[in-house]
């Protein structure tokens, strides 16, 4: 199936499911908040093609905590400008949505073995915003995120989603924001990498066949993780993505190229 018949078949099969889908975003610059890109336009298409839920769980790569698992359980999450050095409009950007404190409490506890605890200290960072304004521009739906412990194994990312995901039979999506390669230091203008080719492809084929354990394969994937994710903020979220992922569940792409050589966009929604 190529790419855009598997998008109508995305749209065609999200309008009879009750089911939500799965969303993980690659979000790249955070120009891209405000800048009329492919990406964004990408965004709000797939925006319009999405069911709305009655709440929307982030799980960005910007919230990293450190020995602990937080979720947002604030009543009006503030919009975090968590970036230097952009143009004044990026700091004006406000995503006023309410948040979900019941559903967020109720997180919390089904992490209980992540010893997972209400916070209200985040509120909604650009990983977010910064796509949630193109797929639900007027804000209305309540968002919550959760944050990421750096200091776990990959393992226990794939489990978080896993104990996430019944969550999707009572009307809550769960967004993945990072991106499938970042490293940032490589970025240049020209061809992509030849790491940053073959590590975007390492997932998507692994992601394809299900092999979410190669995905959490640390000492697998050795040298080619390190060259793609110099650091694993921005490929968790999509581990907790795909460990909601179960067996029925379609998989397609969105985004599939690499910006600046070494940022990876590639998109991915389990429905
Ligand atoms: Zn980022």
């Amino acid at each position: 199936m190529s790419l855009s018949q598997a998008m109508q078949d995305l749209k065609d099969r999200l309008k009879a499911s009750d089911r939500m889908p799965l969303v993980f975003l690659g979000h790249g610059s955070p120009m891209n908040a405000i800048e009329d890109t492919a990406y964004a336009r990408s965004w709000a298409d797939l925006g319009r093609a999405l069911p709305r839920p009655q709440a929307i769980l982030v799980v960005s790569a910007h919230w990293m905590t450190r020995g602990t698992t937080l979720v947002d359980v604030s009543r009006l999450p503030k919009t975090i400008h968590d970036f230097y050095g952009f143009p004044p409009e990026l700091y004006a950007v406000d995503y006023p949505a309410p948040g979900a404190p019941d559903i967020a409490r109720e997180v919390a506890a089904l992490l209980a073995s992540h010893h997972a605890q209400g916070d209200d200290s985040w509120g909604l960072d650009h990983g977010a915003w910064s796509v949630l304004k193109w797929l639900y521009p007027d804000h209305d739906v309540p968002v919550f995120q959760l944050s990421i412990d750096m200091t776990r194994e990959f393992d226990w990312h794939v489990q978080t989603g896993r104990d996430l995901a019944d969550l999707r039979n009572r009307g809550v999506l769960i967004l993945g924001s990072g991106n499938v390669v970042h490293n940032l230091r490589a970025m240049r203008h020209g061809t992509p990498h030849d790491w940053a080719v073959a590590f975007d492809q390492y997932v998507a084929e692994r992601l394809a066949d299900r092999d979410i354990a190669a995905l959490a394969d640390r000492r697998g994937m050795g040298a080619l993780l390190q060259m793609a994710h110099p650091t694993p903020d921005h490929y968790i979220p999509a581990l907790t993505i795909a460990g909601a992922a179960d067996a029925k569940d379609r998989l397609a792409f969105l985004n599939a190229s690499i910006d600046l050589a070494s940022l990876s966009m590639r998109s991915f929604v389990f429905y």
